[in-house]
């Protein structure tokens, strides 16, 4: 075995066997529930396929994984306080809603819902922190953070199905050591937990769980195993949509987001009245407008001032040890001579930088050639601070085979991103749960900078721990 794959190299070479694996990795797949609709026909279930996820396991260094979930709670406490900060919000996004209408209109729910008094105290926090493992100068990778999702943070379900392919792959193959060393994922269950804790904590058998939902769904499978627990618990469960929100008698316990994170999500008037409304309501929302906010680019670089983290974690500086550990450089485009440094630097080394909007979703973000260009025409604009600048991560590429529907096999040079969620519930000032719930893996092939499982270029995984 290499570290740049679970599996032996001639392995990889052999043709005929990988042909074999396909075959029953294709069908562990559809038998596991590892689905998703079509591109063609998104919001149908007559024509159905497998989600793409890769032949083998890829290799995840041990020590960084457990790096990485050691760390989750204190991800938790941090974005639960900044998001009952509205000093430090309102000044973190002051200049990125000057520009960016999307962020801005959110901001004004936000507003809106804090001068009229919060009505329901209970907070329902369901995010994932995502990873690369960076190769820096001496050769020892290291955890770095990618950013936090703090709205709709998806594939926990079928990411806890993903290991059940990779054993059978691996037994199918003949080697049961191997497929007894892969690690389990229990995501699903651990954010089914908390949900269901929501609601009992609100405290009425009769009200229900919305799961607010997308107008193309192609991914619904994923949050159907959401929904099959917490029916398997006997909640109900209704789904709607942002503009049909206002229509429904019903009492709701839990509203759970699995959309209202980008422009798409609002093509009309009615849907932003629809979260709004939402806002406004009773219900235990996850998330509430205030912790979606902490989960903007903008914020995550405003985390890396000095001082900033140590004021939010002041009871704890070993979190605040661990927490930095995991940032790179994250540096604001904010007018003035500060600003001006950071268009020069992104400017001179474009190759060593991510240009980031306040979007979410994969395939937003600009590298390279294309950051110099988009840079070259804002620099002189107040639209410059609708971006933050990223350093970028370099990790070490592994080897897989990447399995999508209808694509022959094909060895690919790839990068991971490792995810952790973190579910955690706050009454008033008390955090009554905390948990680092279950991990996720992506891969992709390295000749796409950027974009996720939905957009058709990474796929699920799983860590094989070296
Ligand atoms: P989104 O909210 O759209 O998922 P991300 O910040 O996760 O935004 O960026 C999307 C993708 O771009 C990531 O999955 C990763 O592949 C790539 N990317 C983002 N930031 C970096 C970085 N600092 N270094 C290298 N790649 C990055
Ligand atoms: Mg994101
Ligand atoms: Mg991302």
């Amino acid at each position: 075995m290499s570290v740049t794959s679970a599996v032996p190299e001639e392995i990889l070479q052999d043709t005929y066997l990988i042909q074999g694996l396909m075959v029953a990795a294709k069908d562990a797949a559809l038998y596991h529930g590892v689905l998703m609709r079509t591109v063609e026909d998104p919001n149908s279930s007559e024509m159905i396929n497998y989600a793409p996820f890769s032949l083998f396991p890829s290799p995840v260094p041990e020590n960084l994984f457990k790096e990485a979930m050691d760390v989750q709670k204190d991800f938790n406490l941090l974005i639960d306080r900044v998001s009952q900060d509205q000093e430090f919000l309102t000044k973190a996004l002051e200049s990125t809603i000057r520009v960016d209408d999307f962020t801005a209109h959110l901001f004004e729910i936000y507003k809106s819902v804090r001068d009229e008094g919060i009505r329901q105290n209970i907070i329902l926090g369901i995010n994932r922190s995502d990873y690369m493992f960076h190769n820096g100068q001496n050769d020892k990778p290291t955890l770095k953070q990618i950013e936090i999702n703090t709205i709709a943070a998806s594939f926990a379900g079928l990411g806890s199905r993903i290991p059940d392919i990779h054993r059978h792959v691996f037994q199918v193959w003949g080697k049961p050591e191997e497929a007894a060393k892969i690690l389990k994922c229990e995501a699903i269950y651990r954010i089914t937990d908390g949900i269901a804790k929501a609601w009992r904590m609100y405290g009425s058998e009769k009200a229900v769980i919305v799961f607010v939902v997308e107008n193309v769904a192609r991914n619904i499978f994923d949050q159907r195993c959401l929904e099959m627990e917490l029916w398997r618990r006997f909640i109900i469960i209704i789904n709607v949509s942002l503009v049909l929100i206002c229509r429904d008698g019903y009492e709701v316990a839990v509203a759970y987001l699995r959309t209202g994170y980008g422009p798409d999500d609002y093509p009309s008037l009615e849907d932003w009245n629809g979260r709004l409304l939402l806002e406004r309501s009773r219900a235990i929302k996850c998330p509430d407008i205030a912790t979606h906010l902490v989960g903007t680019k903008k914020v995550q670089q405003e985390l890396t001032r000095p001082g900033v983290l140590e004021k939010f974690l002041y009871d704890n500086p070993e979190a605040v040890e661990r927490i930095r550990a995991t940032f790179v450089g994250l540096y604001s485009f904010d007018e003035g001579e500060e600003g001006d440094k950071v268009v020069a630097m992104a400017m001179a080394e474009p190759e060593h930088f991510v240009l980031k909007p306040q979007r979410e979703g994969g395939g937003n973000n600009s590298f390279g050639e294309e950051l110099k260009q988009l840079l070259g025409s804002l620099k002189d604009s107040p639209e410059r601070s609708a971006y933050i600048l990223m350093e970028k991560v370099t990790p070490l590429p592994v080897v897989n085979y990447l399995v999508h529907p209808g694509v022959p096999p094909k060895l690919t040079e790839c990068v991971t991103e490792l995810g952790i969620f973190g579910v955690y519930i706050r009454r008033c000032g008390n955090m009554v749960i905390n948990d680092c719930s279950g991990h996720l893996l992506r891969t992709k092939s390295t000749e796409f900078a950027d974009g996720g499982v939905a957009a058709g270029v990474a796929v699920l995984d799983s860590p094989y721990l070296v």
